[in-house]
């Protein structure tokens, strides 16, 4: 599961990226945080495993990780080829969700590529490129399927139909993500693998005086009620305090952001609404060696989460144990849980939910 990091030029990709990655090599000191210049693995901050933690004094805490791709390059032009468009856009089709920066502060000393700071008209600049590579996919799709339903094979009559609505979506130069399909239609469009079909994030990057003023701004009234309309989220974050903050301790961490009224940092926020956007839960196993967050998609059952820990966990699979992290926290030990009836014995039907702290039971 990965998400790319899209933007005009100059709106605070990099610096927002480079804060992610340098946060995350301290955090977690993974090896390989930065597999390539512009992919990074980043952890996904988890309160709970600080609470596990704490009752279990493991050898060991790991969270889950979610990666990040910065895709730099898009600008207007860019499906015709301009700039290094094209190589740009095949990165984006790669990704599993969009984390859309748009430049909401101000700053004469950085050059904005359309000279003035107009966060709609940005994201308006980007949508248009990547509805117009989508766009391009589309005519030939659907020139294909027309031949194929002419030479009598019928079957492709349901995927024509949603293919134009897609086509027909583009042309008038909305995004696949703001159509409605039914269950059957979205699998047809989910196989396409259009660039607009990609569930998006916008990150506003405000100012330094703006990230701890709630104040009217005009700007980010503007984007949400853009962001409503085709139902993505917006959050503000800061890029440069964002940089500052992922080169300081957790102490001094803690005390910048309660400096700026702060509770959580914004990489933090991002983060989680990233991984969130993704469709993606956590659930935990706690022992004496590890105490450990593992990354499935919601609606996954027992002995699949299994497998995300050992194949041989979902091959052999009997049953898991499970209690939901605030009943645990409630009761203060697994044990005391135990005695109280807490700890449920769930079979193969089970699905999990975010938060289950799960024991997994299983035959070699
Ligand atoms: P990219 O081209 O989108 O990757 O943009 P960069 O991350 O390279 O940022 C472009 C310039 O804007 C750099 O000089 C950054 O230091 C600056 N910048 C990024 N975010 C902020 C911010 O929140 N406030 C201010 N004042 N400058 C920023």
């Amino acid at each position: 599961m990965k998400l790319g990091i899209v933007g005009l030029p100059n709106v605070g990709k990099s610096t927002l990226f480079n804060a992610l990655t340098k946060a995350g090599a301290e955090a977690a000191n993974y090896p390989f945080c930065t597999i390539e210049p512009n992919v990074g693995i980043v952890p996904v901050p988890d309160e709970r495993l600080d609470v596990l933690a704490k009752m279990y004094n493991p050898e060991k805490v790991t969270p889950t990780t979610i990666e990040f791709v910065d895709i730099a390059g898009l600008v207007k032009g860019a499906s015709k080829g301009e700039g290094l468009g094209n190589k740009f856009l095949s990165h984006i089709r790669e990704v599993d969700a969009i984390v859309h920066v748009v430049r909401c502060f101000e700053d004469s000393d950085i050059v904005h590529v359309d000279g003035s700071i107009s966060p709609v008209r940005d994201i308006e600049t980007i949508e248009t490129e990547l509805i117009l590579a989508d766009l391009e996919v589309m005519e030939r799709r659907v020139e294909k399927t027309r031949k194929m339903l002419k030479s009598g094979d019928k079957k492709y009559k349901i995927e024509l139909d949603v293919y134009e609505r897609i086509l027909k979506t583009l042309e008038e130069g909305k995004t696949v993500r703001s159509m409605d399909f039914d269950q059957d239609e979205k699998k047809i469009a989910d196989e396409l693998f259009l660039i607009t079909s990609k569930p998006v994030l916008y990150a506003a990057n405000v100012s330094e005086e703006d990230i701890s003023s709630e104040k009217d701004n005009a700007l980010l009234k503007e984007l949400s009620d853009y962001s409503n309309k085709e139902g993505s989220e917006v959050m503000t974050v800061c890029a440069k305090i964002e940089e500052e903050i992922a080169q300081l301790d957790e102490g001094e961490r803690e005390e910048f952001l309660k400096g700026l009224g702060l509770s959580e940092s914004g990489l933090s926020k991002l983060i989680k609404k990233s991984y969130r956007l993704l469709g993606l839960i956590s659930f935990l196993t706690a022992g004496p060696k590890e105490v450990r967050a593992w990354t499935i998609s919601e609606g996954l059952k027992a002995p699949q989460a299994a497998g995300k820990i050992h194949s041989d966990f979902e091959r052999g699979f009997i049953r898991a144990e499970v209690i939901s992290f605030e009943e645990l926290v409630e009761c203060g030990s697994y044990n005391a849980a135990k005695e109280k009836g807490l700890v449920r014995s769930e079979g193969k039907d089970y699905v999990i939910k975010d938060g289950d702290v799960v024991l997994f039971r299983f035959n070699v």
